[in-house]
C-alpha cells in the first residue's frame, strides 16, 4: 500500500516522481483554525477545519477563518474530510465552509460530530454533507489515495483521535491534539499499542501537536486537579461557582462528581455549557443522575451550602455568564461575599487582560476567588516535551513536521525531534499555505498556495474584508468626520460644506475643518472637474460623484494627517444641485486672512503644492482656536451662514443633524453615490 503503484494515481501531474502534498491552511504560527489538506494525484482530503478568535484591533469581528480560496478552486477534487476531535479550533469552520464548497462526507468521533450537528443545524447546512461517525481502530477510505485509521488518544475533550494515514508514498501519522494521560477520566486509554504498530511498520512522516513544546516534563494527567478541586469545594462556606471550558468534558465530569460527593445541586449557566453537557450525557461520556441538576431559577431556593453553579466565562468573554455576573448584569445570579469562585482554566494568550479584570471585579464584590497556576486546579490537554518525545519514540518517523503552535513552539518541537535523532534536514518548519511534498525518499517545501484569513462579523455571514477592518480601526482609533458638500452639476460649490466630527481628538473645531473642506472642494472643482464630468449632450453633464467624493476625502485626509497627525475616517457626501445654482462665495468675513478662493486657471506646481502653501498653514496654526479662541460673534455668524437653508440648492437637501447616527450617514452616502 505504499509507493509502488503511486504513479498511476498521480499521472496528470507529469512530475518525475509522484508525491504526497500536505498543505496546512491554518494552525501554524498561531493556536487556532487548524485546517489541513492532504493531496495525492486527483484526490484531496481535508483534516479538521477550525476557527480562531479575533485579536485586538479586529473590531466587530467574531470569528477568524482561514482563507479557503485554494479549497474553493479545487472543490471538484475534495473526496472527504476527517475530524480528529470536537474543539472549536478543529470543527468551528465547517458549517461556514459548507456554504462555500462541497465536502461529500465527513468522518469523525461521535462527540465531535454531535457537536458539529448542532452548529450545522444553526447554520442551516445539514443537507450539504454526510456525517459518518467512527470507532477506535476503524479504517475509512477517502478517494483512491487515502486510508485513514482512527487511533484513540487522550486530550482535554473526550473522544479524541490521532490518525494513521496510509498513502501511496507511505504512512503519515497526524497526532491531532494529544497528551499521554495514563489515567483518563473516562477510562478511554491512549491506544499506544496501535501507534507502536505503525512505528514498527515504518512511518514516513509525523505531523505532531506543538502547543506545549516549550515546557519540559510530562503534562500532568487530568485527574491531578481532582484533589485540589475537592479541597476547595469542601472548604467552601457558601455557594461554589466554577468556571471552565464547556468543551473540557473530563473537567466538567469531575466537577459534577465532586458536586455529588459534597451534596451540592448543580445549576448550569451558559449556552455552550448546557449544550456540551447534554450531548456528552446523551452519548455516555458523562454519567450523573438527572436530579443532580436544578434549573437556575429554582436553585436560589436551596441553601447556599448545597449549591454549585457551573458556568462559562473562564476566558473573560464579555457576554459569558461569569463576566455578566462580575458586572452585576446577570438577571438571575448576584455575587455574595460568601461565594467561592473557582477558575478551573488558564487564559488563552490574548484573553489574559479580560480574565484578570473579571477576577478583580469578582473580588471587589467580596467573593473568594481561586485562580492561577499555584492552585493546581487546571492542567493542559496538550503534551509537553516528554509527551512529544514519547510520540516520536513510538512512531520513529523518517521525516518530521511540527504543527499546531506558534513559531517558537514549532522551533522548540523541531529541536526535541533532533535530540531524538531526527536529522535537521528531515524536519520542516512551515507556515500556513506552505506545501510539504513527500516522496518515499524525500521531504521538501513546494510552491506555497494562497493562505490568509477571512473575518466574520457578528452575524457569521458577512465577511469582513481588509478595507472594512481598516475603516473600523480608523473609527475606533481616530473617529470619523462626515462632510456634506452641495455642488451643482456644472461644477459650482453652492453652499458651504457642513462638517460633523465624532470621536476625533483634535484641537481643530468643525469650523476650521469646514474651511479646510471648502478648500479641498474648491481645489477639486478647479483641477479635477474636467476629468470628473462629461458632457453627454443632454441637459446636465454626466458627473462622477463618487470620484468627486473620493478626491475630496483623499485631500482632506492628507491635510489632517499632515497638520493634526490624525487619520479619522472621512466620509464625504455630495448633494448634487441643478446646473445654474448660484455659487457660494466663500467665507472671507469669517476668515479675513485666508487667501480668496481662486477662480479659474490652474495653480502652479503639483497638487500638494496647490493645496497647502506654507504661508497658509502657518497662519492657520496661529489661528488655532485652542490657543486663540475665535470671537463668539464670528463663530455664530459662521454657524448661521452654514445652515443648509442658506442657498436655494441646499434648501432641497435633507436636513443634516449634528447627532446623526452613522447608519443614516452611510445611507445618505450611497444615495449620493446613486445620484
Ligand atoms: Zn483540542
Ligand atoms: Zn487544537
Amino acid at each position: 500500500m505504499t509507493n509502488s503503484n503511486g504513479s498511476q494515481l498521480n499521472g496528470s501531474q507529469g512530475k518525475a516522481q509522484p508525491c504526497l502534498r500536505v498543505i496546512p491552511l491554518g494552525g501554524l504560527h498561531e493556536i487556532g483554525k487548524n485546517t489541513c489538506v492532504f493531496e495525492y494525484g486527483d484526490d484531496l482530503m481535508l483534516v479538521d477545519a477550525g476557527l480562531a478568535f479575533p485579536s485586538d484591533g479586529m473590531h466587530g469581528v467574531n470569528v477568524v477563518l482561514p482563507d479557503t480560496s485554494y479549497l474553493r478552486e479545487n472543490q471538484k477534487r475534495i473526496r472527504g474530510m476527517i475530524v480528529t476531535h470536537g474543539h472549536e479550533d478543529h470543527i468551528g469552520g465547517i458549517p461556514h465552509h459548507l456554504k462555500n464548497f462541497n465536502i461529500p462526507i465527513i468522518y469523525g468521533p461521535r462527540l465531535a460530530l454531535s457537536m458539529l450537528t448542532g452548529k450545522m443545524e444553526e447554520a442551516g447546512v445539514m443537507d450539504r454533507t454526510i456525517l459518518q461517525t467512527v470507532s477506535p481502530r476503524e479504517v475509512v477510505k477517502v478517494g483512491n489515495s487515502f486510508k485513514v485509521e482512527f487511533i484513540r488518544n487522550t486530550h482535554s475533550i473526550a473522544d479524541s483521535f490521532s490518525l494513521a494515514i496510509t498513502t501511496p508514498v507511505g504512512v503519515v501519522v497526524f497526532t491531532g491534539d494529544f497528551k499521554f494521560d495514563h489515567t483518563p477520566v473516562d477510562g478511554e486509554y491512549f491506544d499506544i499499542q496501535r501507534m507502536a504498530h505503525y512505528g514498527e511498520q515504518g512511518v514516513l512522516c509525523l505531523f505532531s501537536d506543538s502547543t506545549n513544546a516549550e515546557l519540559p516534563g510530562f503534562t500532568p494527567p487530568e485527574r491531578a486537579v481532582f484533589p485540589n478541586l475537592d479541597r476547595h469545594i469542601a472548604n467552601a462556606e457558601g455557594r461554589v461557582i466554577v468556571t471552565t471550558f464547556a468543551s473540557s468534558v473530563h473537567r466538567v465530569s469531575m466537577i459534577l462528581e465532586l458536586a455529588l460527593k459534597h451534596g451540592r445541586k448543580v445549576g448550569l449557566l451558559g449556552r455552550s455549557m448546557l449544550n456540551v453537557i447534554a450531548k456528552a450525557r446523551e452519548l455516555g461520556y458523562m454519567r450523573c443522575p438527572d436530579d443532580l441538576f436544578v434549573p437556575i431559577k429554582q436553585i436560589r431556593d436551596l441553601p447556599d451550602r448545597e449549591t454549585l453553579l457551573l458556568m462559562t466565562g473562564s476566558q473573560g468573554e464579555p457576554l459569558a455568564a461569569l463576566s455578566r455576573i462580575s458586572r452585576g448584569e446577570h438577571p438571575q445570579v448576584q455575587v455574595k461575599s460568601s461565594d467561592t469562585i473557582i477558575f478551573s482554566a488558564s487564559p488563552i494568550p490574548g484573553n489574559t487582560i479580560s480574565v484578570v479584570n473579571t477576577i478583580d471585579r469578582l473580588m471587589m464584590l467580596g467573593a473568594k476567588v481561586v485562580y492561577g497556576k499555584g492552585e493546581g486546579i487546571h492542567v493542559s490537554g496538550h503534551g509537553s516535551q516528554e509527551d512529544e518525545k514519547l510520540m516520536l519514540a513510538l512512531t520513529r518517523p523518517k521525516f518530521f513536521v511540527p504543527v499546531h503552535g506558534e513559531h517558537r513552539m514549532l522551533v522548540a518541537h523541531a529541536r526535541t525531534a533532533q535530540s531524538m535523532g531526527v536529522p535537521a534536514d528531515h524536519t520542516l518548519i512551515i507556515d500556513n499555505g506552505d506545501v510539504v511534498e513527500l516522496t518515499p525518499e524525500s521531504i521538501r517545501k513546494g510552491d506555497a498556495v494562497k493562505a490568509g484569513i477571512e473575518l466574520l462579523d457578528a452575524s457569521r455571514n458577512g465577511i469582513v474584508d481588509a478595507r472594512v477592518l481598516k475603516e473600523r480601526q480608523q473609527l475606533a482609533e481616530d473617529g470619523v468626520i462626515t462632510l456634506l458638500a452641495v455642488i451643482s452639476t456644472d461644477g459650482v460649490m453652492a453652499a458651504p460644506p457642513r462638517v460633523n466630527i465624532r470621536g476625533v481628538v483634535t484641537t481643530a473645531d468643525a469650523r476650521k475643518l469646514s474651511l479646510w473642506a471648502e478648500r479641498e472642494i474648491t481645489w477639486v472643482l478647479e483641477n479635477r472637474w474636467s476629468q470628473l464630468s462629461r458632457n453627454t449632450g443632454g441637459k446636465a453633464p454626466d458627473v462622477d460623484w463618487v470620484g468627486v467624493q473620493r478626491e475630496v476625502e483623499l485631500g482632506l485626509q492628507r491635510r489632517l494627517r499632515r497638520e493634526l497627525q490624525v487619520e479619522p475616517l472621512i466620509i464625504c457626501l455630495v448633494q448634487p444641485a441643478p446646473a445654474g445654482t448660484p455659487a457660494y462665495k466663500g467665507r472671507a468675513d469669517a476668515e479675513p486672512d485666508t487667501r480668496p478662493a481662486p477662480r479659474g486657471g490652474r495653480r502652479e506646481g503639483g497638487r500638494d503644492a496647490g493645496r497647502d502653501g506654507g504661508r497658509e498653514i502657518s497662519r492657520e496654526v496661529v489661528r488655532d482656536p485652542a490657543r486663540t479662541p475665535a470671537p463668539v460673534a464670528a463663530a455664530s455668524a459662521v454657524a448661521a451662514a452654514s445652515t443648509p437653508a442658506a442657498t436655494p440648492a441646499a434648501r432641497s437637501a435633507p436636513p443634516v443633524e449634528d447627532n446623526e447616527p452613522e447608519g443614516r450617514t452611510r445611507r445618505r452616502r450611497s444615495a449620493a453615490v446613486a445620484g
